[in-house]
């Protein structure tokens, strides 16, 4: 702006300097939203300068004081101003009008009638009233300027300018996307809300749609309720509304050329969505109230836990759903979806997210108490782990379980709060209005579509029954439900609506109700756009990958022409990209190992591993807070150009048209990214997942993701599962944490050959278990324990030959020439032990002992530990070495798999204990009692 210019606009707002304070007010709305100041002000504001920042929001008001007062100056200079000019009345008042329309973008959710139960006891925010402003009701037939108000006028009365606020932010839609820095993203919900008063005049074709999906949603409840009174089945009543939005979002994204939607709910009105929105077949959900088995699944899942699949029709085409499998455990399915829609996009090659749409839905109180749910809120925008946004929908029935207090269940204003920490737009609807409904389930769409962001429905409503159908509510909420046992349903209040306005008959109403019961009395499907011959191509096939026993042996020999070829790219560091001195080293070394001039190392066979699998056609996806590099730096997966920093990832360079090799390093969390992989890993059959743990005993933090859904998922609901998870494990004197990987939690969890634990000792053996994990088609999580120190292990090492020609050895008997006939002592040892073992072995000159690893602690190598102590006929002691204290590692889990062996055997064995005596800690901080105890052990080994 000219400096004309600016004296113009000044003598036209009748300013001076001490009309300082004014401006400021003027400027703050700026800052909060620079559209809702008058044209020539945000110009104005704009050209600010800047304070160190290029943002003129960042320009302080003192700033913007000093340049009025200065401006007020050369104005009095060149023509002095009499007070009377100072300020029209009305300039003031058209600011005033500006704030108020802002305080109702700002604030209007706090008075909108969220609550069908008109219950919620709210505070009552005076910035939305007139004489808040300065303005009276005087004021209401000025005309004012609207100030970017998107009600189709430059100018309207102020009663015009109210009636619209109210009607756009306090009615049944509370709005909050004020929070959000991005203005273009402000300006569209602003836009979207208002140029319709915040309610679309929908056709009366979308209205009877509406009310159909209404009916079902009730009718389904009401059918079970009567066919199964007092049976558990956690209903949606009082929650309906749930149905038709889902119903909107999947013909939108449908429309917008979706092509799978992926949708993780806990157990609240479960079976509705699976028989209403996924079509299952009534008569299955009744064959599974009456008890019925589900064929190949040992222990099975209640019926409010189940997944489902199925294909509808769209306008945009065929559209493949799917609803994830789910403990009990509220919220942790969230980051699982997440995974499973990432892998789905990366199939898909759908780099934006627009082909596959993740949509959480989300109970009030565990949305505000889970930390699980700011763990994924966190991934939303991460390179590793983003989707494209997903469509969160919290079910705010306003109670969790019998909690239902504000200042038991949170501290924030509502349960939704925790979503402003990644500017997610909220929209707060009351279920009892379905339009409303749609109009925030369409905006959500869209916004999402538009921006590839997460944004948040929150569905206002009630819980029509106690936490579930035999429990009493009115004991812990009389109040509520002194309410409820009067509220009309959502399909009655709307079908009144319907009728008294014309757009539907009375006796439609009904026939809609009957249709519906029909078709559950005949066992019909309920959902219309139910695919009956779904496009297979829309998901994967499992069916290679089903059935296979976890002892069938499969060839990971690769050729080793090939290997050393491949080796070779990963080693050729393009021209340009300058690696760190200690790298360079590395690289070096890999060079001489691929040559056979130096000995294999860990890091070299594991990157190989990779270099094999990506060669033979499987996709690689690594991810873990520090895996570019490796925690103990043995990886060095990802180089960093030291010109400028870039990365530079050798095994996406191997060659053209390679499968996708995947390495994020993860931000700091365990749970919500470890569900994440094994969302990924159910739903990517053909690729190696791979999740790593900074340290081992971190993996706690994923406790319940091993438990819930690692450990148990195939044999609760058929879900295959072929993560691998690297815990780096050892005793090396660094104290309590970090020691362990907490072995014992996983063999404890071990049963029905659902999971496999290896603790690999060579380089060849990491190789062969990594290449094994994805040629063989078994999917079984595997758990690692990989080490620390036998990184750089002299004796830790293998051959090119042993990476060419071996394979992954589940026990690995003596390596010395050892005379069996003079063995007398066998000790048995998992990991790094075996080492120390090994040494003190030698350094002793002992011939009568043997030492023999065991590889694989689980499924138990019974036939092969069998096998190889075959040649020990003179044995008088059987011994098992750890370093771990005795109620931990592997001694109370595996001893009697060992047991067994030995016996069988020779029945005068009997199996020995060589290890830290039993401890509350997993390890002790002080070094001198780390080497004391370590001593003391090995001996134990080589005399118990
Ligand atoms: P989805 O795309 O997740 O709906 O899966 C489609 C179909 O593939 C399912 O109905 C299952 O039959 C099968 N399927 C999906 N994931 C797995 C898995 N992890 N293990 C076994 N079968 C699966």
């Amino acid at each position: 702006m000219q400096e004309s210019d600016m004296q113009r606009m000044w003598s036209s707002a009748h300013l001076s300097g001490g009309n300082a304070a004014y401006v400021e007010e003027l400027y703050e709305l700026y800052l909060h939203d620079p559209n809702t100041v008058p044209e020539e002000w945000r110009t104005y504001f704009q050209k600010l300068p800047a304070n160190g920042s290029a943002a003129a929001t960042d320009v302080s008001h003192s700033t913007v004081r000093d340049q009025f007062v200065l401006l007020a100056k050369n104005q009095r200079r060149a023509q002095p101003v009499s007070a009377g000019s100072v300020s029209s009345e009305h300039e003031k008042k058209q600011v005033e009008v500006l704030r108020l329309i802002h305080a109702h973008r700002l604030q209007g959710h706090q008075v909108a009638k969220l609550d069908p139960l008109g219950l919620a006891q709210r505070p009552v925010p005076t910035d939305l009233s007139l004489y808040s402003y300065s303005l009276t009701d005087s004021d209401l037939d000025t005309t004012f300027r609207t100030g970017g108000l998107a009600i189709g006028k430059e100018e309207a009365t102020l009663r015009e300018i109210l009636q619209a606020l109210q009607e756009t932010y306090c009615r049944t839609i509370g709005s909050e996307f004020t929070h959000i820095v991005d203005s273009s993203q402000r300006e569209w919900f602003q836009q979207r809300l208002e140029s319709v008063r915040g309610r679309p005049n929908y056709s009366s074709e979308i209205k009877g749609h509406l009310l159909e999906r209404l009916t079902a949603a009730e009718g389904l409840e009401k059918y079970l309720g009567t066919k199964y009174p007092g049976t558990k089945r956690f209903g949606l009543e009082g929650g309906e509304s749930l149905i038709p939005m889902l119903d909107e979002i999947i013909q939108r994204s449908g429309s917008y050329g979706t092509k799978e939607v992926v949708i993780g709910m806990a157990h609240r009105g479960r079976l509705n969505v699976l028989v209403n929105t996924f079509g299952k077949n009534p008569r299955d959900l009744f064959d599974e109230f009456e008890g019925k088995k589900v064929e190949g699944l040992s222990s099975g899942d209640v019926k409010y836990h189940q997944g489902f699949s199925s294909n509808v029709m769209t306008q945009g085409g065929e559209v493949h759903l799917a609803l994830a499998f789910n403990p009990s455990h509220l919220e942790i399915v969230s980051p699982v979806v997440e995974g499973s829609v990432r892998a789905r996009q990366d199939r898909r090659g759908d780099v934006s997210g627009d082909k596959v749409l993740p949509v959480s839905i989300h109970g009030d109180a565990a949305f505000a108490g889970q930390g699980v749910v700011m763990e994924t809120f966190q991934m939303s925008q991460t390179r590793g782990y983003k989707t494209g946004g997903t469509v969160h929908i919290v079910i705010n029935n306003q109670v969790g379980f019998t909690t239902s207090r504000q200042d038991d269940a949170r501290s924030t204003e509502y349960a939704t709060d925790v979503a402003k920490m990644i500017q997610a737009p909220i929209l707060h609807v009351n279920g009892d209005d379905p339009e409303a409904v749609l109009f925030v389930t369409q905006l959500a769409i869209d916004y999402r579509m538009q921006f590839k962001r997460d944004v948040v429905i929150d569905l206002v409503c009630y819980r029509r029954r106690g936490h579930n159908e035999a429990d009493e509510p009115s004991g812990t909420q009389p109040l509520m439900y002194q309410q409820i046992a009067k509220q009309r349903t959502t399909r009655e209040q709307y079908a009144d609506a319907l009728v008294q306005t014309s757009a539907l008959a009375q006796d439609a109403v009904q026939a809609r109700i009957d249709e519906y019961r029909d078709a559950l009395d005949n066992g019909l499907h309920v959902v219309k756009s139910l695919v009956k011959e779904p496009n297979k191509e829309l998901f994967v096939d499992w069916r290679p990958y089903l059935g296979h026993a976890w002892t069938a042996r499969h060839d990971t020999r690769f050729d080793l022409k090939t290997l050393q070829e491949l080796s070779n790219k990963l080693l050729a560091v393009p021209e340009g990209v300058v690696v760190q001195r200690q790298v360079s080293k590395i690289i070096e070394d890999r060079q001489k190992m691929a040559a056979g001039g130096l000995p294999i190392n860990w890091g070299f066979a594991e990157t190989m591993a990779y270099a094999t699998l990506l060669f033979e056609g499987h996709p690689v996806r690594m991810t873990g807070q520090d895996i570019g590099r490796g925690t103990f730096s043995h990886r060095h997966a990802v180089l960093h150009n030291q010109k400028d920093g870039a990365a530079y990832v050798p095994l996406q360079n191997l060659f053209e048209g390679q499968p996708r090799f995947d390495i994020y390093d993860s931000y700091l969390s365990e749970e919500a990214v470890v569900a994440f992989e094994y969302g990924y890993a159910t739903t990517t059959p053909n690729a190696l997942v791979i999740w790593e743990a900074q340290f081992g005993d971190f993996a706690n933090g994923a406790q319940v993701v091993m438990d819930q859904f690692i450990s148990s998922g195939e044999h609760k609901w058929g879900r295959l599962c072929g993560l691998t998870m690297l815990l780096p494990h050892g005793y090396e004197g660094q104290g309590p944490e970090h020691s362990s990987a907490r072995l014992e939690r996983y063999l404890q969890l071990c049963a029905e050959q659902n999971i496999q634990v290896c603790v690999p000792t060579t380089p060849a053996q990491v190789y062969h278990m990594l290449r094994r994990q994805v040629i063989r088609p078994l999917r079984k999580p595997l758990v690692v324990l990989t080490p620390k120190s036998l990184l750089r292990h002299k004796a830790a090492v293998s051959t090119l030959e042993d990476l060419a020609d071996g394979s992954f050895q589940t026990v690995i008997g003596e390596i010395d020439a050892i005379e069996a006939a003079k063995v007398e002592r066998l000790i048995l040892c998992s990991g790094k032990v075996y080492y120390d073992l090994l040494d003190k072995r030698r350094n002793e000159g002992r011939e009568d002992i043997a030492i023999v690893r065991i590889e694989q602690l689980y499924p138990f190598p019974e036939d092969d530990l069998t096998e190889i102590l075959a040649p020990y006929s003179n044995l008088k002691h059987v011994v098992w070495c750890q370093e771990e204290p005795m109620n931990q590692g592997a001694w109370y889990c595996s001893q009697h798999h060992m047991r067994r062996v030995i016996a069988a055997h020779d029945s005068s064995l009997f199996l020995e204990y060589a290890g830290r005596a039993a401890s509350a800690s997993p390890a002790v901080g002080y070094a001198s009692l780390h080497a004391e105890q370590q001593e003391k052990l090995l001996q134990d080994a080589f005399t118990v």
